[in-house]
């Protein structure tokens, strides 16, 4: 099946067709359809039971609910690091159920950053190699993925610190230089996982605030969090518990 194009607009769909449906809305970025992922036992766990959720180009999503409720479950499916046991996956209007793992990885590549609560940086390379990182098999010519990487630290923040380890890093300089490498391939969709939770009340709200210039500029963003605070600075908020979702008004 056709995949997203590289750099497709905000409204780009698989086929570059503007994402509009005869019924007048917009096909959603993400949409699950009755998702329900079960790990088998003995004892088998459903960590998401019947999910239905739509989330719109240029959301801004926060997943609250307590340990083991089914957060990092939901965000490995939508970030193609997992699939639904029963139900649909639709991104961009792709079914992700049709791609190969090959397809998965190149769509994820494309479409899908990723911040985590603990940085994952590579620790031995310098902040601008991390950065690049994303890109090297991308196609993308060597002075092009300088010049993108640079841009994604300047960004953030961080263009007197491109030659640093991130061991000599603050945790926020780290999180910043996670964020920059999230979004340097010029991902849709962004996905964080609890990327507050090793940060104190002063570099979170650095972190924070560089997440609302993203979403200002177009960016959809997921952040899940155990942080009520946090979340209510999303423009929707869904709650988890148990493996079942809904959205307070
Ligand atoms: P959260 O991120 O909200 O803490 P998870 O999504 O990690 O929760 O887990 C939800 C439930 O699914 C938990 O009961 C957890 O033990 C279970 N679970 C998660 N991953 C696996 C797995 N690979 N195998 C078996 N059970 C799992
Ligand atoms: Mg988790």
């Amino acid at each position: 099946m056709p995949l997203p194009p590289a750099g497709g607009g905000p409204n780009a769909t698989p086929t570059g067709a503007p994402a509009t449906v005869a019924m007048g809305g917009p096909v959603p970025l993400v949409e699950f359809v009755d998702v329900t992922r079960a790990f088998p036992g003995p004892p088998e766990v459903q960590a998401l039971k019947d999910v239905n959720l739509a989330i719109g180009q240029g959301d801004y999503v926060s997943i609250v609910g307590p340990s083991g409720s089914g957060k990092s479950t939901m965000l490995n499916i939508l970030g193609l690091l997992d699939r639904p046991s029963v139900g649909q996956y639709r991104l961009a209007g792709a079914h992700t159920g049709d791609l190969t793992e090959d397809e998965r990885a190149a769509v994820r590549a494309r479409l899908i950053g990723f911040v985590f609560q603990s940085f994952h940086l590579m620790q031995h390379r310098s902040v601008l190699d991390n950065v690049l990182m994303p890109m090297l098999y991308s196609g993308v010519p060597r002075a092009e993925r300088e010049s993108r990487a640079l841009a994604a630290l300047e960004r953030v923040g961080l263009s007197h610190r491109l030659g640093f380890l991130p061991s000599t890093l603050s945790g926020g300089e780290r999180q910043r230089v996670a964020v920059a490498r999230a979004v340097v391939s010029g991902p849709q969709l962004l996905l964080a996982d609890e990327p507050t939770g090793n940060l104190d009340q002063a570099t979170s709200g650095e972190v924070l605030a560089l997440f609302e210039e993203l979403h200002a500029d177009g960016l959809t963003l997921v952040v899940i969090t155990h942080d009520t605070a946090i979340a209510q600075r999303a423009s929707r908020h869904i709650r988890i518990l148990d493996g079942r979702c809904s959205e307070a008004a």
